[in-house]
């Protein structure tokens, strides 16, 4: 088996160990097993035990422990720093809600634990001494690229609807397809993913995103994301009538995402919606040329909307939206349009957009690629290059600070940071050199002129380029 290849860790070992020493059965379980098996290193290790929950507090007195899980069974022990989840043999009770049993019952069998994990793949246990444990054909499945699973698949997704987004989040992952049987049940049973919760379904959906078959999942199960997407749903079959595009929006935003890095969240993302407006601005014009002017604005509201309604963090909301509302910037490869950028996005951002463009590129027309695909790649070229070359300039480095604004009689707020930022464009685009005594003449006739005038704030700034019409 391949998991000799693989380093058990000596945690692992140790904490079956403790628990056998005082009497408690104990396993490695799901994902774990799963990803050992498959020659994948396990990211976390989750035990099993036939150790209640007071049983475990006793077995691993002495030990930095966590116990926020321990009223379903969970206790997470801290060793060297890394946190394994030791969890009692438990069975669910009913779920009435079809989000959360109304109470756990621990018993002392594994085989009842496995019995109640949501697919076969998932729901192997492993022993150093004993090996596997497989009462549901996890491993058969595993070599078979299936997802199926434990027990009736409408039975299960009742009880957890969660479980219809993770199926078709361990197919993105791994690349594998649903057995007929849960396949059909995902269909039939799809409208109950509207009872869980925004959060257990952003995890699950991004997981699902970032999967490295993710464009197989989109493709076929859209009407599946839907019912918690359902800004997804206007972008299928809807015809672009446009030159550029051999696509439906749909078609040619599951393309974008086909051509980023799956390891980029947020670039993912941004692929996934740049165009998720369009519905809502097509016009045609009288040679029956279809054209979506002001989507990328529309397109970053509806992904803004989205993303918070599924409580995504701040960063990971204001970066994705900044990507989609200027999705449609055709990068310029020379040293002022790479360093104006850089002041306004920084680094990450500037090389996402360039990527995103890049994948918005070839998710249209081949005819229509090459020209700009150039521009992109020298783009890309320039800005590793300026990086390398000067490192970044921030406005941590210029040589004039908020203090010296103040001095010169700024007031406190939002107004210094807009000043600071227009220097630095300035400093980036080779207008000023980044030394003292110019800067400071520069301020000081700035404040002068624009003394009445509120700087606009910095994001709206950047949303005039929007310009194109693709
Ligand atoms: P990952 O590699 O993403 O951590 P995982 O399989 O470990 O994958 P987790 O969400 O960490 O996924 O869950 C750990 C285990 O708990 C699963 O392998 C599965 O056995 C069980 N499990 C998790 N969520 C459910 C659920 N909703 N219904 C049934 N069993 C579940
Ligand atoms: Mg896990």
């Amino acid at each position: 088996m391949s998991e000799q290849q693989i380093a058990v860790p000596d945690a692992v070992h140790a904490l079956l160990r403790r628990l056998e020493q005082n009497g408690f059965e104990a396993w490695a379980v799901g994902g774990c097993v799963r990803d050992l098996l498959s020659g994948y290193t396990p990211h976390d290790w989750d035990l099993c035990t036939a150790a209640t929950p007071q049983e475990m507090l006793q077995c691993f007195a002495g030990l930095q422990l966590i116990e926020t899980g321990l009223q379903h069974g969970t206790l997470t022990v801290l060793l060297e720093g890394q946190p394994y989840e030791v969890t009692s043999y438990r069975v669910d009770g009913d779920y009435q809600d079809g989000r959360h049993p109304d109470q756990v019952q621990f018993v002392r069998k594994i085989e009842m634990d496995l019995s109640r994990r949501d697919f076969t793949i998932n729901a192997m246990a492993w022993h150093p001494a004993r090996g596997l444990l497989d009462p549901f054909g996890g491993q058969r499945d595993l070599a078979g690229g299936i997802i199926r699973c434990v027990g009736s698949p409408r039975l299960r997704f009742e009880e957890d609807a969660l479980r219809i987004l993770r199926a078709l989040r361990f197919a993105t992952v791994f690349g594998f397809s649903l057995e007929p049987g849960t396949e059909q049940a995902v269909l039939d049973e799809k409208e109950g993913l509207r009872r869980i919760s925004p959060e257990r379904i952003r995890e699950e959906f991004f997981k699902l995103l970032c999967g490295a078959h993710a464009v197989e999942v989109l493709r076929r199960y859209l009407p599946v994301l839907a019912v918690v997407l359902p800004e997804l749903a206007p972008m299928a079959g809807f015809e672009q009538k446009n030159p550029h595009h051999d696509k439906d929006v749909w078609g040619h935003a599951v393309a974008a995402v086909a051509a980023t890095d799956p390891d980029d969240l947020t670039l993912r993302l941004a692929a996934l919606l740049h165009d998720v407006g369009k519905p809502y601005c097509f016009t045609e014009d009288e040679n029956g040329i279809g054209h979506f002017y002001g989507h990328a604005a529309k397109s970053a509201e509806v992904a803004q909307a989205l993303l918070q309604r599924l409580h995504a963090s701040g960063t990971l909301c204001r970066e994705t939206v900044e990507l989609v509302r200027l999705h449609d910037l055709l990068p310029d490869p020379q040293p002022r349009w790479v360093r104006r950028w850089l002041a306004r996005l920084g680094p990450v951002q500037l090389n996402r957009l360039i990527e995103l463009k890049r994948a918005d590129v070839t998710a249209q027309d081949p005819a229509f690629w090459a020209d700009r695909l150039d521009r992109i790649a020298q783009s890309r070229e320039l800005l590793s290059r300026l990086m390398r070359e000067e490192g970044q300039l921030s406005i941590a480095k210029l040589a004039v600070n908020g203090e010296d604004l103040l001095a010169l009689g700024v007031p406190q707020g939002p107004r210094i940071g807009a000043l600071l930022h227009e220097l630095l464009e300035k400093v980036l685009e080779g207008q000023l050199a980044n030394e003292r005594e110019p800067l400071l003449a520069t301020l000081r006739q700035e404040i002068e002129t624009k003394a009445e005038v509120d700087p606009p704030a910095f994001a709206q700034k950047t949303a005039y380029t929007n310009m194109g019409s693709e």
